[in-house]
């Protein structure tokens, strides 16, 4: 099998041999000043860098090289997403799966685990939950099961949740995260409104890949690494892309991913709308100690400051499998998105956890609620943002990067952060968040340098004061 960044084979787009041979690279140059040096000078235009060259940054062993690794990658953050944070909530509708995957609480063969799928009057109260606190982006999450979870059961369940208006609340885009399909089911999916189509690959490495998934269609690997080409022919131009880290060594997982990022560039026109870096951690079933490739804090921030530097445009997300103390360093250096007052289990958000049937895929680090997080993020002095305008404007796919990479999107996002947590703070927020967020707004609409955009987001944060909702650049 030879490299070929735009060939339709799994096998020749995450090229084994490029991967070993990147990493046989990093690790001769990883001392090599005047090699990182320079690359580092290149990547402050924000450009972004190859495999290999991140490869390099994430291998450097020079310690004052290390440091200018992390303050290159808050610049670039700083510079493209400001000091906005979109939030977001997972909501898991079914934990019945036909797969095998070692690490998943929801395998086949685990029978001390509660198996449930949500009917639909149950998912109208766990979004109306959802809605209450406040959230309007969903990440949909269920196992793959052909007659439980069938690709109709998903439909309907995404237009039940879009059809939901409690109270002042909505649902503005339902991100989804099923197993690979066939490109005329990406095409449903992409007709039912969905925003981001999420499929995590796990691990690269193919030997690695069969070993963790024994059993189930998605023991398949290469129709699974193949699965985001689909979804874009299915005309699905928003993809998000991650691994597991932990399941294998993290220096070749992080290769893959961005080989696998430049190959949807390179083919379609438009790289991955977000980038997820979630890590092992203990769950029903599943012992972490088991697995001998746990990624330590350090090393995984260095994931998160060098991804950052190169795809600067694709968003990141961080989960609640990590920790407040984690969340708060990646925040920093690169994520754009988080999670907040999450459950992962099946119908978590009504019953508020269910303590007598433990139906959790993975236990949560960051056990905060929703509105608890908010102000976290305000002490520190990011904009908690709830906007979904981009996807309800049709800026998709690579008319989202156009815009990005042109640097005027900051012209929608951040009057959209603000009024967008003006909503938050009139319909959900407690007294102190709401005090709080008032002064940050006042103080970042001061921020807001073109005059017309300024005075339409003055008029609507108005609006919103007085009981209007849904406004969007
Ligand atoms: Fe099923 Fe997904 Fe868990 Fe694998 S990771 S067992 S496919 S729910
Ligand atoms: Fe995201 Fe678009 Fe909203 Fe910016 S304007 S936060 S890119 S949805």
């Amino acid at each position: 099998m030879k490299y070929n960044i735009t060939s339709a084979e799994a096998e020749e787009f995450i090229n084994h041999e490029e991967i070993m041979e990147t990493m046989a690279y990093a690790q001769h140059n990883k001392s090599n000043r005047a090699l990182i040096s320079e690359l580092l000078h290149r990547a402050s235009d924000a450009k972004g860098l190859t495999h290999r060259e991140a490869a390099l940054l994430l291998e450097c062993d020079i310690p004052d090289l290390n440091i200018q690794i992390r303050e290159l990658a808050k610049k670039i953050k700083q510079k493209i997403y400001g000091n906005r944070i979109v939030m977001f909530a997972p909501l898991y509708l079914s934990n019945y799966c036909v797969n095998g995957c070692t690490y998943c609480p929801y395998h086949a063969k685990n029978k001390t685990i509660g198996r449930r799928k949500l009917t639909q009057s149950e998912i109208k109260r766990e979004v109306m939950a959802l809605q209450d606190m406040g959230h309007k982006r969903l990440a949909i999450e269920l196992g793959e099961h052909p007659t439980k979870n069938p690709l109709e059961y998903l439909l309907e369940s995404i237009e039940t949740i879009y059809g939901i208006h409690h109270k002042n609340g909505a649902i503005r885009r339902v991100n989804v995260n099923i197993a690979a399909t066939t490109v005329e089911n990406y095409r449903k999916l992409k007709d039912a409104g969905i925003g981001t189509y999420i499929l995590f690959q796990e691990t690269y490495h193919r030997p690695s890949y069969e070993e963790l998934h024994p059993t189930g269609p998605k023991s398949d690997y290469a129709y699974h690494t193949t699965a985001m080409d689909r979804a874009m022919q299915g005309g699905i131009d928003d993809v998000g892309i991650g691994v597991l880290y932990g399941l294998n060594t993290y220096r070749y997982d992080f290769i893959g991913l961005l080989m696998h990022a430049e190959h949807l560039e390179a083919t379609y026109g438009c790289g991955p709308h977000t980038i997820s870096v979630p890590r092992i951690c203990p769950a029903d079933d599943i012992d972490t100690e088991t697995f001998s490739n746990v990624v330590p804090d350090e090393v995984f921030e260095k994931i998160v400051a060098v991804l950052r530097i190169a795809v600067p445009y694709t968003g990141m997300i961080v989960s609640t499998r990590e920790s407040q103390a984690t969340r708060a360093k990646v925040l920093e250096l690169g994520v754009s998105q988080l999670s907040g007052g999450s459950r992962t289990s099946v119908g978590g958000y009504e019953a508020n956890d269910m303590p007598e049937e433990n139906t959790e895929q993975f236990d949560v680090s960051d056990t905060r609620t929703l509105d608890q997080v908010v102000e976290w993020l305000i002490d520190l002095g990011y904009v908690p943002s709830f906007c979904t305008a981009c996807y309800r404007e049709g800026r998709t796919g690579d008319r989202f990067m156009a815009l990005a990479k042109s640097g005027q999107i900051v012209n929608c996002c951040h009057p959209n952060a603000l009024m967008t947590l003006k909503e938050y703070l009139e319909d959900y927020a407690a007294p102190s968040t709401k005090a709080k967020g008032e002064r940050l707004i006042e103080k970042e609409m001061r921020t807001v340098y073109n005059d017309k955009i300024r005075q339409r987001a003055i008029d609507n944060l108005k609006a919103i004061a007085n009981g209007e909702r849904d406004f969007r650049f």
